[in-house]
């Protein structure tokens, strides 16, 4: 694990301890994974296969640990993760910006534009249950 994961792992974990979670060991080498696959997203199977010697369901179950924590995103057009240490107040009021050369993902998180979307969908007296704002193209490096 390099140093800088090894810190922000420990963040996490006070965080977590403070909020009564329990970080266990698995939980925190699939985070430390995402986190060193260098913020492009990870799929589950190639986290599997970055740590060896695990259970898949074990991996599944901490990337769903971590995605309630919003710890980590889940990139529904990609079945991929990112993971995220900015402390946003929810992900349902994110929208990802995705780089389909890179891959690597920039979260919006907006609430102007789901603001927006609350007002117009209430208005139709429409009732949302998932919503997932995916926006696919290049990012500024990937266009030199
Ligand atoms: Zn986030
Ligand atoms: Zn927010
Ligand atoms: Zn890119």
């Amino acid at each position: 694990m390099q140093a800088k994961t090894k810190e922000t792992i420990a963040a996490i974990e006070e965080k977590l301890t403070a909020k009564g979670e329990r970080f266990t060991d698995a939980r925190q080498s699939v985070m430390a994974a995402l986190l060193e696959f260098d913020a492009t997203t990870a799929k589950a199977y190639d986290i599997v296969e970055a740590m060896g010697n695990v259970k898949p369901m074990t991996v599944y179950r901490a990337l769903d640990f971590l995605v309630a924590q919003g710890l980590a995103h889940r990139i529904e057009s990609l079945n991929a993760y990112a993971p995220c240490v900015e402390n946003h107040c929810a992900h349902k009021d994110s929208q990802y910006l995705i780089c389909d050369k890179c891959e690597k993902v920039e979260e919006l998180h907006s609430h102007a534009i789901d603001d927006f979307i609350a007002e117009q969908t209430a208005k139709d007296g429409f009732k949302i249950s998932t919503k997932v704002i995916e926006i696919h193209g290049l990012c500024s490096s990937c266009q030199l």
